[in-house]
């Protein structure tokens, strides 16, 4: 704990002292419990929304493998050296072989700090005072007022929307394509769907226009997931025919906030060495933490999108048992993937159904609960919840039961 704050908790309790609300020998003990266990104001949450990815939480959360690399990260780390010879090494080598390993069909990868970083990097380094085409339907604002078509903009390119916002064909893309052209975008429409008289074009016709194809996928899924077929992935783009694929580390991947270009190693080459690209580096946690993601068992993002749900209600009826006395039943429910990811998607969940009063108490609690209310109830929801973190969502349950 750093000086002033101690100071700070040594001075409250001498004043209690003084005001003789606090005995004097009970000083030093006031001090330690008045002092906070960690030297962050953040605070660790149980995200019981049934939000796999919670954007208000972090996004994904890390899974063992990714927190033991960012303790040996922590410190002085061979990040940009090789320990054989002694002298330079190529930063982040590790990650970018296990983002190959992962996705064959990418003939190089570069990380930068999210997923906005990766897409205004390949914007600003293949198509400044030139076009992008995108279609009317793929202007997606991803979130907290951030629009995709602001950010290509602010790069210098000219956005050439074409098409209309619910029906856009090849012949639109074939029109507008010039001499000016720089690539032709495809923005994944991550948090909205648009039914009915629809249509877009695909990765692979595009590809046929002669003009590279840049893909934004937005969630970071790496290869096709069986729940969620119309969710795009890297590998299956790529194979379709997109020059480069960018994407989030820290949703449907389930690893730490970085932005992946994946693709065609001569662009992904001129992007690396483009002097932008020097600000959106990652550091050595990201690059610790992205690769142990990727070479570690499933993260709890992709453990929790895969969860049987008879297993979850397995750990619902188990922790009713455990909460005797309170007014807590089982119930079923429906989770979503959230944060850029699977819109429309709704999994089968299983929630603890507890009375209204138990959220804001739960939220006031250590660590916090965030449930979700629905019809009068607070429901926390446990499909986004790791099953070690049970028996501490049961704790808190019981010390908000004991505390009224
Ligand atoms: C989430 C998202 C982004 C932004 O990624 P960040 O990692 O939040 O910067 C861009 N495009 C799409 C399609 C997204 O879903």
């Amino acid at each position: 704990m750093g000086r002033p704050l101690v100071k700070q908790a040594v001075a409250a309790a001498q004043q209690r002292a003084r005001e003789g609300t606090l005995r004097p020998d009970a000083v030093p003990d006031a001090v330690l419990a008045a002092l906070p266990a960690a030297a962050t104001t953040l605070r660790p949450v149980l995200n019981a929304t049934g939000v796999l990815v919670h954007t208000n939480l972090g996004r994904a959360p890390l899974g063992p493998a990714a927190r033991d690399a960012l303790a040996v990260a922590a410190g002085n780390c061979d990040v940009e050296l090789d320990l054989g010879t002694g002298t330079r090494g190529r930063r982040g080598a590790g990650v970018v072989d296990a983002l190959l390993a992962a996705v064959p069909g990418a003939g190089a990868a570069h990380v930068v700090n999210n997923g906005a970083a990766a897409l205004a990097l390949t914007a600003a380094t293949l198509a400044a005072g030139r076009e992008i085409l995108i279609s009317r339907g793929e202007l997606v604002e991803i979130g907290d007022g951030f629009r995709i078509p602001d950010l290509v903009e602010s790069t210098g390119a000219r956005l050439r929307e074409v098409g209309t916002t619910n029906r856009t064909h090849i012949a639109d893309y074939e029109r507008a394509i010039g001499p000016d052209t720089a690539f032709v975008l495809k923005v994944h429409p991550s948090n909205f769907t648009v039914t009915g008289f629809t249509s877009s074009v695909g990765a692979a016709e595009l590809a046929g226009l002669g003009v590279p194809v840049v893909a934004d996928i937005g969630s970071g899924l790496l290869a096709p997931h069986p729940l969620l077929p119309a969710e795009p992935d890297a590998a299956g783009l790529l194979g379709a025919g997109a020059a480069l694929v960018t994407a989030s580390g820290d949703k449907l991947l389930g690893g730490p906030q970085a932005g992946l270009i994946l693709g065609d190693a001569e662009l992904v080459e001129r992007i690396r060495r483009f002097p932008l690209a020097r600000a959106m580096r990652v550091d050595k946690l990201t690059l610790a933490a992205l690769e142990a993601t990727l070479r570690g068992p499933a993260p709890p993002v992709r453990a929790a999108l895969d969860v049987p749900v008879a297993e979850l209600r397995a750990r619902a009826e188990a922790l009713t048992a455990a909460l005797e006395g309170v007014d807590v039943r089982v119930v079923d429910s429906a989770a979503t993937v959230g944060g850029g990811g699977g819109p429309g998607v709704t999994l089968p969940s299983v929630a603890l159904s507890l009375p209204e009063r138990y959220a804001p108490a739960l939220r006031a609690g250590s660590p916090a609960v965030l449930g979700r209310l629905e019809a009068g109830r607070c429901l926390l929801d446990l499909r986004a919840l790791a099953p070690t973190d049970d028996q501490a969502l049961a704790g808190c349950v019981r010390a908000v039961e004991a505390g009224r």
